[in-house]
């Protein structure tokens, strides 16, 4: 991956692979135009990245894959849903820093790439103040990729397959412009992520500014909130604690699960391409009803929790699988996770954070 440097200030000398320990003698120039830290290690490829909402679910592992290929990470988030011990292993790294600030405001960071993906995702969460959650889509992308164009950095989008709506169209290829509700209980997340889909195409149009759309599909995993109200956590931590499984309506309704590792993989293989921009697909194209989810979860965990029927929410969207081939030919990216696998190991997370 070739490095892109906003405002040169992690830039090594021009052509000469910077590779010294600490310690080893540099000579006053050469130390005036490098990063110290950076002199620590090898600068080829290493950026200063800004990941916000990295306190969530999906952004705590954003911040784990990009230290450990050595990038630096500046978390944004301010724990609406996010929480510290998502990051509690990172906090006493120096190459990780952590902020308090919400994207609605704007904020300044010397980065080589933004990964916005502050936004509360489960319906209980993004409903609770549905105002503010189509502020921090909105502002937040224009926040972002004010940014973005400022320090010249790559920004990414984590949009979503809501932006398809109740899909007519099944699977769902990026080219499908949906079918959404604008005036419904789901509008504030699903149209605040349209209108930040369009953002990000407007400032790449008009001002150049070098963005990633993805679009996510239904993803789980350890480090999702026990109590976020999404259904893979709400079936696990229901079978766990011996309580019936809730399904919504007649279960009939499908989604497609992607462990997050797989995701996140797909993140930085659209990150690090040229051939294409996105919006993206990023998802699990094996489909499932929500009666075979719980039927699959209590399978796994044991017990003697039942299935009971609940009121299914408006605007549930009735079916939705994501057309991977975009994924399939720019990125060479497809999931290697199979939901039972994916789903013991999340098991085995909500375990010991009920223990
Ligand atoms: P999450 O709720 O765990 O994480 C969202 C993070 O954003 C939290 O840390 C929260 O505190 C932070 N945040 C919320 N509002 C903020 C604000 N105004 N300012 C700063 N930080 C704020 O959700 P997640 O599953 O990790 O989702 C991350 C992103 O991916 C979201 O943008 C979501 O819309 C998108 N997405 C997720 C899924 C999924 O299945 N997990 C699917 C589609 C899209
Ligand atoms: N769902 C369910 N029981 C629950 C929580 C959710 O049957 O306890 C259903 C919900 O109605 C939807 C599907 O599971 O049809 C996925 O819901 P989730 O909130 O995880 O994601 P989204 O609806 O945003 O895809």
């Amino acid at each position: 991956m070739k490095a892109r440097y906003g405002w040169g200030f992690l830039n090594p000398i021009k052509g000469e692979k910077v590779e010294r320990r600490v310690g080893q003698s540099l000579n006053r120039k050469t130390v005036s135009r490098l990063d110290m830290r950076a002199a620590t290690y090898s600068c080829e490829g290493i950026m200063r990245v800004l990941v916000t909402g990295g306190a969530g679910f999906l952004g705590s592992h954003l911040c784990d894959r990009l230290l450990g290929a050595g990038h630096d990470v500046i978390c944004l988030d301010n724990f609406f849903t996010g929480r510290k011990a998502n990051l509690a292993h990172l906090i006493s790294r120096p190459e990780f820093e952590l902020v308090r600030h919400d994207v609605i405001d704007p904020f300044k960071f010397e980065v080589d790439q933004i990964y916005n993906l502050a936004c509360p995702a489960s319906p209980p969460h993004y409903q609770y103040n549905p105002i503010k959650t189509t502020k921090t889509s909105v502002m937040g992308a224009i926040n972002c990729l004010g940014l973005a164009k400022r320090v010249r950095a790559r920004v990414f989008q984590a949009s979503t397959s809501e932006v398809y709506g109740d899909p007519a169209l099944h699977p769902q290829p990026e080219s499908y412009w949906g079918n959404v509700n604008p005036i419904g209980q789901r509008s504030c997340y699903d149209e605040g992520k349209r209108c930040a889909e369009t953002l990000f195409f407007d400032y790449h149009r008009e001002n150049g500014v070098d963005i990633r759309v993805v679009r996510i599909f239904n993803t789980y995993g350890p480090r999702m909130h026990p109590n976020d109200g999404r259904v893979v956590s709400n079936f696990i931590v229901q079978a766990l604690q011996g309580q019936d499984l809730t399904v919504y309506g007649d279960g009939s309704q499908t989604r497609s699960f992607c462990y997050v590792d797989d995701l996140i993989e797909g993140f930085l293989r659209l990150m690090a391409q040229d051939e294409t921009v996105g919006p993206v697909n990023i998802g699990n194209p094996g489909e499932f009803t929500m009666l075979q989810l719980a039927e699959l979860t209590l399978k796994l965990v044991g017990g003697r929790s039942k299935i009971v029927h609940q009121a299914l929410p408006s605007d549930d969207p009735k079916q939705r699988r994501p057309d991977i081939g975009l994924a399939q030919t720019h990125l060479n990216w497809a999931p290697t996770v199979p939901l039972e696998e994916g789903l013991q190991r999340t098991i085995a997370y909500f375990r010991t954070q009920l223990a």
